[in-house]
């Protein structure tokens, strides 16, 4: 008897979900850290050659959710502080179950006018929700390096174009050069962009940065006296270690001098627009000309999931359509994705976007933003009660830096050392940095579910864990 194909796909997905609820529900409570060997987790998977005849689907996914058990990293829950991750939140997760099912080729209006028109008004919330202005162009790329590269090729396009060179069709041999300006503290993925942009890395120019890690406006502005052509000035919303911001306005005003484009990678610090009292640090952003952030890091949506902004939509366009003859755009209102972004054919990226700011609204997303921050300041607060534990940056966002002292003990072992059991015991988890040539601690609150009973448990188990290592 034939099975019905319906019933098969309805106990799979009933499986696929009661699986994902299970571990949903320990989140909060599961290891964060890595708990299995890259060989035991090969032999979990099943290494080896691929089978003749094929597994039945029903197993594939229980031995797929048993034996990534062991391998899957509990970034999602409250009490992981690495990086700066963020979590899903549920309504993002749901969204994101039903733009798998839903499987729609979102590249073009025609092969999706739902994907497209959901990206068009989730755009548009996005410009509102980050105080840019709205008629910018908004593409929903995999992250914020694809979000840097797309905006700097629009950058590429516009300055050249000026010079009178045609990139898209001549590319960069024999072009005008173009000045690469970076803050000295500027993103690895800033260097991955001009990498994939043919720019290469060797001829940028770095200006220093001050003590929290800001871009100094100074020294920005002495090195434009030297720059001759056109120019691409890369600044910083929230430093991935202090979660500074450079200051923006100052910045835009001496590039602007030079005619030079000012894009802003904000990945995380570009929310801040949301937030009720720290707005301020992005002071005069909506003057850039363009900016990457990440939905997947702050906004909390599930990976994958970067944007990129451009003030200038036709730049923006010629960059990246795959068009053959772009300038030909169609008449009607359809909104074709893939004039924004260098995917062809792609997910529905941004439908996880549209349900977390319908869901949250701006009062959502104002304390989502706020109340991270407000757990990074008690954080904080709580460390520094404890002798011996200095926190190194100023704590406008939601990162912390932290170093640690005991006498008879080098500080930049005694902060690693702490760091490794914090990580070993599990009540939570985060990284290390090298901040200013010194090994820190970094702490990244960015995630929806994370409580105060979150942070003093977190705080309780890193005083223990320096108390440990500083008396041993
Ligand atoms: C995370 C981050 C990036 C890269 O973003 P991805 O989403 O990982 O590609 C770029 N810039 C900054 C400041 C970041 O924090």
């Amino acid at each position: 008897m034939k099975r019905s194909a319906a019933r098969d796909t309805e106990t799979l997905l009933r499986q696929a979900s009661e699986l994902a609820i299970g571990f949903l529900d320990t989140l909060p409570s599961r290891h964060p850290g890595v708990t299995a060997s890259h060989d035991e987790l090969m032999r979990v998977f099943g290494a080896g050659p691929l089978s003749e005849k094929g597994v039945d689907p029903a197993q594939v996914i229980a031995e797929l959710a048993g034996g990534a058990e062991k391998g899957l990293i509990a970034s999602a829950g409250p009490r992981y502080f690495g990086f700066v991750i963020g979590g899903s939140l549920p309504v993002t997760v749901a969204a994101d179950w039903l733009t798998s099912a839903w499987d729609q080729n979102s590249g073009t209006y025609s092969t999706s006018p739902a994907a497209s028109v959901i990206e068009e008004i989730a755009g548009g919330w996005l410009l509102e929700t980050l105080g840019l202005p709205s008629t910018a162009g908004v593409g929903f790329v995999t992250g914020c390096q694809m979000a840097n590269y797309t905006c700097l090729s629009a950058a590429r396009h516009s300055l050249l174009r000026r010079q009178g060179w045609d990139v898209e069709e001549k590319g960069l041999g024999g072009a005008p050069r173009v000045n690469i300006v970076l803050s000295a503290e500027a993103h690895v993925t800033i260097y991955s962009a001009l990498r994939f942009l043919g720019f290469g890395t060797s001829g940028v120019h770095l200006v220093e940065t001050d003590e929290q890690g800001r871009m100094r406006p100074d020294r920005l502005l002495a090195l434009s006296g030297t720059l001759q052509g056109p120019t691409i000035v890369c600044a910083q919303a929230g430093n991935v270690n202090t979660g500074s911001f450079d200051p923006l306005e100052d910045v835009i005003s001496i590039a602007r001098e030079s005619r030079a484009w000012v894009h802003v990678d904000g990945a995380f610090g570009l929310w801040a627009a949301a937030s009720s009292d720290r707005a301020h640090l992005l002071q005069g952003h909506a003057a850039a000309d363009s900016w990457a952030t990440d939905a997947h890091k702050w906004l909390n949506v599930p990976y994958d999931c970067g944007l990129a902004i451009v003030r200038d939509v036709t730049a923006h366009r010629s960059a990246m359509t795959s068009r053959a003859a772009y300038l030909e755009q169609t008449a009607g209102a359809e909104r074709d994705p893939f004039d924004w972004v260098p995917e062809f054919s792609r997910r529905g990226r941004g439908i996880t976007v549209y349900a977390a700011l319908r869901a949250l609204g701006k009062n959502g997303v104002r304390d989502l933003v706020d109340r991270c921050c407000e757990h990074a300041v008690r954080m904080s607060e709580l460390l520094r009660r404890e002798k011996g534990v200095e926190i190194l940056n100023d704590v406008v966002l939601n990162q912390v830096l932290i170093r640690f002292h005991a006498t008879g003990k080098p500080e930049d072992e005694l902060t690693r050392a702490i760091i490794a059991r914090v990580q070993r015991q599990g009540t939570c988890w985060l990284g290390g940095t090298t901040w200013h040539g010194m090994a820190a601690m970094r702490i990244s609150v960015s995630n929806w579910s994370t409580s105060e009973e979150d942070i003093s448990q977190s705080a309780e188990a890193i005083v223990a864990a320096f108390r440990q290592e500083a008396g041993g």
